[in-house]
This record gives C-alpha cells, structure tokens and sequence, in this order.
C-alpha cells in the first residue's frame, strides 16, 4: 500500500472512437503527499479538468490506476465510488455550483448532514469555516447577495466540510480580481495545512502557483513538472 493520498499511474483518456478520437491523457502519473498543495498549469484544452474529474472519481479514465489513500479505485462501484467522493474528497468548481435558494451556511451544513452530522455540530462546523474564509458576517445571505469572492469562499468552505483527505479546486480563482483570488487561495492553503490534507489546484495565476509546493504542467497527455 502506498503512503500517497493520491497516485495516478499511467492514466489514459480520450473521448470518442476512432479517427475522431481526441486523446487527452496518454500516460498520465502523479502522486500527491499528505499536506501538499499542488498547482496545475496548463493551457486551455491540456487536460486540466478532465484530469481532476478523473481524480475526484467523477469520471472514470480509460486506462491505468486511480489510488486514494492507499485503495485502488479501478474495481469500485458506482456506489463505493460515491462513498469515497462523500467522505475523503472536496471538489471546488470554477463556477462555485451554490444552491441558489439556500443561505451561505445552509451550503455548507448541507454536506455534514448528508454525511450523517448532528445538524447543530454541522452549524458549528460551518460558521468555524466562514470564519475562516473571512465571511463569519455573511452566513445568513443567499449566494446572489455575495460577490463572486465570497461566493468562492462559501464554496471552498463547503468542499472542505467533511474534513476531505483530497481537494481538488478547479480554477477556483479563474473569475476574480487579483485581491480576492489572493484571499481564496490563501483561505485554501491554510485549510489544507491545517487538517494535513493534499491539493491539486488548478490555476492561469502564476503568481499563485509559485506559492504551491510543487508545479506540474501536462504536456502531450503527460504530467510533467514545471517552474514558473
Ligand atoms: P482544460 O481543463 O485543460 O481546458 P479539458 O480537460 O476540459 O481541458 O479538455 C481537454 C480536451 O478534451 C479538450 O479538447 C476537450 O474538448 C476534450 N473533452 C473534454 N471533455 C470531453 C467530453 N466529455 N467529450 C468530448 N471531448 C471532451
């Protein structure tokens, strides 16, 4: 068993059949450490996404090894597939996904419950993370009343709910101005070294890459390390 929280071996994916297929992973590996953030640069259309649905089980690759946390996904079902998503992995979205109708807090108690939380130790837990993102005062507002900072934040703190072994942020920063996207990727770090977590996050902001442990690019379907 591996001491990885993350190991990739020689993921292939390609969409379509034939001489219309686009080939995206040829051969991908990467391996990711408890209390590692990893930054992700690539051009539009690299990989970036499909490489991170591919590690956050929501989609299966059509080649090679998915482990996490030392278990081989290849073989899971749907359902163990999902138990695992619920329970060791958060996943950011560029477009922060909030359910419109409900409050700040209400988004980030709704996975505790679905995980089986009390729901006052799941209000505790998400005012303590709206704290920490900095939006303690914003809990109450539905996801139209925030800025697209705040937003983000909400969605960090939602996808961090569960205390995940893996998170997995896709451009989180992409549609903010340069001082919020500090804020969010700060907020993120932090939570990341705190509960000893790994993070793949994948970013344009160069300048927040360089802050990242460690950068890796994908060049022709590989994952190849980087310097900015
Ligand atoms: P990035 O996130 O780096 O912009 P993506 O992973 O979104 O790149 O896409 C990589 C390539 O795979 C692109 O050419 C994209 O059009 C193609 N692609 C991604 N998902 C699908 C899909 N579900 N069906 C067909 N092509 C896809």
């Amino acid at each position: 068993m591996s001491d990885f929280l993350l190991e990739l071996k020689d993921v292939r994916q390609s969409y379509g059949d034939g001489d219309g297929a686009v080939h995206v992973l040829k051969g991908a590996g990467l391996a990711v450490s408890r209390g590692e953030l990893v930054a992700l640069v690539a051009p539009s259309g690299a990989g970036k996404s499909t490489l991170l649905h591919i590690c956050g089980l929501l989609e299966r690759p059509r080649g090679g090894e998915v482990a996490i946390l030392g278990q081989s996904t290849a073989r899971l079902s749907d359902r163990q597939r999902t138990l695992m998503r619920r329970h060791s992995i958060g996943y950011v979205y560029q477009f922060h996904h909030l359910l419109p109708e409900f409050s700040a807090i209400e988004n980030v108690v709704m996975p505790q419950l679905i995980a089986g939380k009390s729901d006052r130790a799941a209000k505790e837990r998400s005012m303590e993370l709206l704290e920490v993102m900095g939006i303690g005062h914003r809990a109450e507002h539905r996801p139209a009343e925030l800025s697209g900072g705040e937003q983000q934040r909400v969605a960090i703190a939602r996808a961090t709910a569960n205390n995940p072994s893996l998170v997995l942020a896709d451009e989180p920063t992409g549609n903010l101005d340069p001082a919020t996207s500090e804020r969010v990727f700060a907020a993120l770090s932090q939570l990341i070294r705190e509960h000893d977590a790994g993070c793949i996050i994948a970013t344009h902001n160069h300048d927040l890459a360089r802050r990242a442990d460690r950068i890796v690019t994908i060049a022709d379907g590989h994952i190849e390390p980087m310097t900015l």
